[in-house]
């Protein structure tokens, strides 16, 4: 038994309860994906996700350690969470990644990471070795010009030949483009066409308000404007509707012929909370029931403290809400008191 985990002399018995009931809300959505951030800082500075002036650090000493991320991911396992993303920040910089990935592909969950692709071609050994089959990699413009603009840096080519690369390598690549009006509506039609001739799952998300990242629903660019785009430049016939996975939050498409595939989050316009699976885990250890909310449960200081994380989990899950942490209607979105509270997404980990 460590000092990191109260809990790990418990029968086998108890575990298995908390598998059964402790991860599951009141609406009855049982919660078997976790997310963990492992760093709040980055390579780019895209600037829906970072504030031109940059976000206040958390000192070194609030952030996860490795052993603290395994502990509280073990945790999750034991209480049945089957998935785990890493993300950030940017994961694969924080010093001690590799080795995070290592431990954590040790337990029985299918483990993944979200990341800008910058230096993800020094990783996929690692990958390969532990099963990582999938990534999320962000490019919000087919651009050079424009990529430089929204990430405040110079690496679209970088970035672009790693996802060749990736591909090349057997690893199933989904590129997360955020739309943003005026910006990269454009490319919509481009970035669809990236599918023709590459595996590759192109996913639109549309933007979303958080703190510093001057949100506005004029800058939405909705799932129903996607469609229409896709609808006047394809044939009716051509766009094929894939079927969804129950949790997934993606409404996936196909253009006939194409070896790609396209797919839109529609997080704003069309909330997918009924079937949501999903907890966050700050880098600093905070636990975030929901993207849009502005409360968290600090489960690192307790841990720190050698007391049960367990309690402060189950309320946390219990006290989920039903839609966007209360974030209901889309008028909602648009008074900046209801969103201004939340951290910027940098520190949350997307
Ligand atoms: N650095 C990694 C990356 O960019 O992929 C991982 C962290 S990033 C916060 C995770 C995802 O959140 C990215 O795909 C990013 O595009 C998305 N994201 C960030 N801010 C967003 C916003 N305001 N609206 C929608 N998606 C956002
Ligand atoms: Fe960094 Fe990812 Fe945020 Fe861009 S979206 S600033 S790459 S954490």
């Amino acid at each position: 038994m460590t000092k990191t985990d109260p809990e790990s002399h418990k029968s086998f018995g108890l575990v298995k309860s908390e598998k059964e009931g402790g991860l599951t809300d009141t609406f009855g959505r049982k919660h078997n994906y976790l997310r963990i951030s492992l760093t709040e800082r980055c390579n780019l500075r895209c600037t829906y996700c970072m504030p031109a002036d940059g976000v206040q650090l958390s000192p070194k000493s609030h952030i996860m350690t490795y052993e603290e991320i395994y502990t509280i991911a073990k945790k999750f396992v034991d209480m049945g969470v089957t998935k785990i993303r890493l993300t950030g920040g940017e994961p694969l910089i924080r010093k001690d990644t590799s080795r995070i990935i290592e431990k954590l592909a040790s337990l029985p969950i299918q483990l993944t990471l979200t990341t800008n692709g910058v230096i993800v071609d020094k990783f996929i050994d690692l990958f390969k070795k532990h099963q990582i089959t999938t990534l999320n990699i962000s490019l919000d413009s087919l651009d050079a010009q424009k990529n430089k603009t929204i990430t405040r840096r110079s690496y679209f080519d970088k970035v672009y030949q790693n996802i060749l690369l990736l591909i090349k390598e057997g690893i199933q690549v989904k590129i997360n483009c955020v739309l943003i009006k005026g910006f990269n509506d454009a490319e919509i039609i481009d970035f669809i066409n990236l599918s023709k001739n590459l595996p590759v799952h192109v996913r639109f998300i549309e933007f979303m308000p958080f703190d510093g990242n001057r949100w506005n629903l004029e800058k939405l660019v909705s799932l129903e404007q996607i469609l229409s785009r896709v609808q006047s430049s394809f044939k009716k016939e051509d766009i094929i509707k894939l079927e969804d996975a129950p949790n997934d939050t993606t409404k996936s498409y196909q253009i006939q012929g194409y070896q790609g595939t396209f797919a839109i989050i529609s997080s704003v316009s069309n909330p997918f909370c009924d079937s949501c699976n999903r907890i966050r885990l700050t880098a600093n250890g905070q636990l975030k029931n929901c993207l849009f909310s502005s409360k968290e449960s600090d489960i690192l200081t307790p841990l720190r403290a050698g007391e049960s994380i367990t309690p402060i989990i189950q309320k946390a899950i219990q006290s989920k809400l039903k839609i966007r942490s209360g974030m209901d209607t889309l008028d909602k979105f648009k008074k900046t008191e209801t969103h201004a509270n939340n951290r910027s997404m940098i520190t949350i980990g997307g």
